[in-house]
């Protein structure tokens, strides 16, 4: 049991934190390392992203992944590989940079609402937000949960819009047997630092379009197509070879971060399930998951509300955080770019109003899960 030392400090030196680092396999990083220096090949198509591509594409069974230098940038290039312009759907639920990888090619976010009990988007409400000048949809694997892909595929083929997906948090889980990465035209990975799986910054375009996966690499290195030929406006989008070197190293542990992300899971999950007005988002077991996100909902029952939950932990340097708050829709510049947007938006706005994340992953211990499940009960459950 951890105890807290007096009343002035925090119960933990060392903070808590959402989305540390799973880091293992130094000595294969390492060796991948010193390889690469005897090489001398730091960058540019190297042989550590080729063999990295290689892997991501076998374990998600597509036939192409493209590695690219963050998530961020790997959306910016889809949704140019795509022609998306003019307005693009996506959920205002998300992290802010699936609408930034819009707004920054002078592309409109459309925000449709999400479906307040698994927080992906609501095919009716993206079906709603359609007009002339919709030219895409990007569904968000939200918390690693497969979105509702065969819904959306059925609207984009309706309307013949391209079907992106930002899987950012999604690697390693599947749906029905298919893994996540395979699902409409394209999608998108980040391999950051705090996602499940990571080569310090990184992303990927995973996709079976040849012809996209074509025009994706020849964007992410400026549109060159050969020595002295550039065929696209292209940007720098490069994975170097010592992210790929983290990557390879990390491939080794997926499953066991998977056991560690479940472990906590259910650790947080059995110690909080009979606490009225908390409830904490739950896993389909018959679908694979990464389990790297423990989501509390903070409802009316519960003596504290989700601020006051938030600010208790933090006091303790337990770094829960809340997530997506208060949504992309009233974050700049979209709150001045659509101020009503909120009228359109009441589960967006409500989930954002009770959700808290709870830290996990490989640097936590059950006896720390025990104390923070432990805090969580006595302020959600004093008068
Ligand atoms: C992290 C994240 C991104 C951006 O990925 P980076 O690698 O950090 O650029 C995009 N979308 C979602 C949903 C994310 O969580």
């Amino acid at each position: 049991m951890v105890e807290r030392p007096d009343n002035t400090s925090p119960a933990f030196s060392t903070p808590l934190h959402v989305g540390r680092p799973n880091t293992a396999g130094r000595e294969t990083f390492l060796r991948l390392a010193g390889e690469m220096f005897d090489r001398g090949w730091l960058s540019n198509d190297g042989p550590l992203v080729r063999e990295f591509e290689k892997r991501v594409a076998e374990y998600l069974g597509v036939r192409h992944c493209v590695a690219i230098c963050n998530g961020t940038i790997a959306l910016e290039i889809a949704i140019r590989a795509l022609g998306m312009k003019g307005e693009v759907i996506i959920p205002s639920y998300t992290f802010i940079a699936t609408a930034h990888a819009l707004h920054w090619q002078h592309i409109t976010p459309v925000f449709a609402d999400i479906d307040p009990v698994t927080h992906n988007l609501d095919p009716a409400a993206v079906r709603r937000m359609i007009t002339p000048r919709t030219t895409g949809i990007i569904g968000v694997h939200l918390w690693g949960r497969a979105a509702p892909v065969t819904d959306l595929e059925a609207l984009a083929n309706e309307y013949q819009l391209p079907l992106l997906f930002d899987a950012a948090h999604a690697f390693g889980c599947a749906l029905n047997q298919k893994m996540i990465g395979g699902f409409g035209r394209a999608e998108v990975l980040s391999f950051h630092a705090t996602k499940f799986f990571n080569t310090f910054e990184g992303g990927a375009i995973v996709t079976n379009d040849d012809q996209l996966a074509e025009k994706a690499r020849l964007m992410r290195n400026f549109g060159f197509a050969g020595l002295d030929n550039v065929v696209h406006p292209g940007t720098n989008g490069k994975m170097a070879e010592v992210c790929a070197a983290m990557g390879l190293a990390n491939f080794d542990y997926v499953d066991s971060f998977i056991e560690t992300n479940r472990r906590n899971y259910y650790a947080y999950r059995d110690a909080l399930t009979s606490l009225p007005g908390i409830t904490v988002l739950g896993y389909d077991e018959t679908q694979r998951n990464n389990f790297q996100y423990v989501v509390i909902e903070v409802g009316p029952e519960s003596a504290a509300n989700r601020d006051e939950i938030v600010a208790a932990l933090n006091a303790e340097n337990v770094l829960a955080r809340k997530y997506f708050w208060p949504g992309c829709h009233r974050m700049e510049p979209y709150r001045v770019l659509f101020p009503h947007a909120s009228l359109l938006l009441p589960n967006t706005t409500a989930v954002a109003e009770r959700v808290a994340v709870l830290p996990t992953g490989t640097t936590i211990s059950l006896e720390q899960i025990d104390f923070v499940t432990r805090l969580i009960r006595r302020v959600a459950a004093a008068a």
